[in-house]
């Protein structure tokens, strides 16, 4: 199943869901399936729950409970689903997702693209001259506190993250950091990865 698949069939079913509701339950059981490490464990699974997630209204929980224990456990649906990406840094991606609007404005007024480079004009992509892109959210992090750094985000469609509402003040001091002190330029894809 993809994950928009599960998001569009599951976000309005919200209750147990037990082995008599035969269909949802069997494509409940192929998402654990396609996790190696529950593989060897379906069948002891004996009901699954959904639930909204109580931080993000819309966000999905998926729980279930086993043979071998009469506690619900919240597992990991999009770990099951195609097209699932594990965000293996959520506070970067979170970074990046919100200067995004600061890229899409900035190629709008590029004319006549190429890459700065080789002067090519084929698959170009934006690149942070000095400082780079992570060199820049190890800066802005220097100059926060700890505690303010955010731990959870929202999911985005295909995986990445963003910040939640209540880690507002958190996003609109990076983007205004971010602002002040990227540039960008034109690399070809081929360049872009050499350099990196
Ligand atoms: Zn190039």
């Amino acid at each position: 199943m993809l994950l928009q698949e599960f998001r569009d069939k599951f976000s309005t079913i919200v209750r147990v869901i037990r082995p008599v509701d035969t269909e949802l339950f069997d494509q409940l059981l192929a998402v654990m399936n396609a996790q190696v490490q529950w593989k060897t464990q379906v069948n002891n699974i004996t009901a699954f729950r959904i639930r909204r997630s109580k931080l993000n209204k819309i966000a999905i929980v998926l729980q279930l409970k086993r043979l071998t224990s009469s506690k619900w456990l919240t597992v990991s649906w999009r770990a099951g689903c195609l097209g699932y990406r594990p965000c293996t840094y959520p506070l970067q991606s979170a970074f990046r997702q919100a200067i995004y609007y600061q890229i899409k404005n900035w190629k709008r007024q590029a004319a006549k693209p190429k890459c700065q480079y080789c002067s090519s004009r084929e698959q170009l992509q934006v690149d942070h001259v000095q400082p780079s892109f992570s060199e820049l959210t190890k800066q802005f992090l220097s100059s926060v506190t700890k505690a303010e750094i955010p731990l959870v985000f929202n999911y985005q469609k295909f995986g990445g993250r963003s910040f939640r509402r209540n880690n507002r003040q958190f996003r609109i001091q990076w983007c205004k950091y971010h602002k002040t002190n990227s540039t960008f330029q034109w690399l070809c894809k081929p360049c872009n990865q050499k350099k990196h």
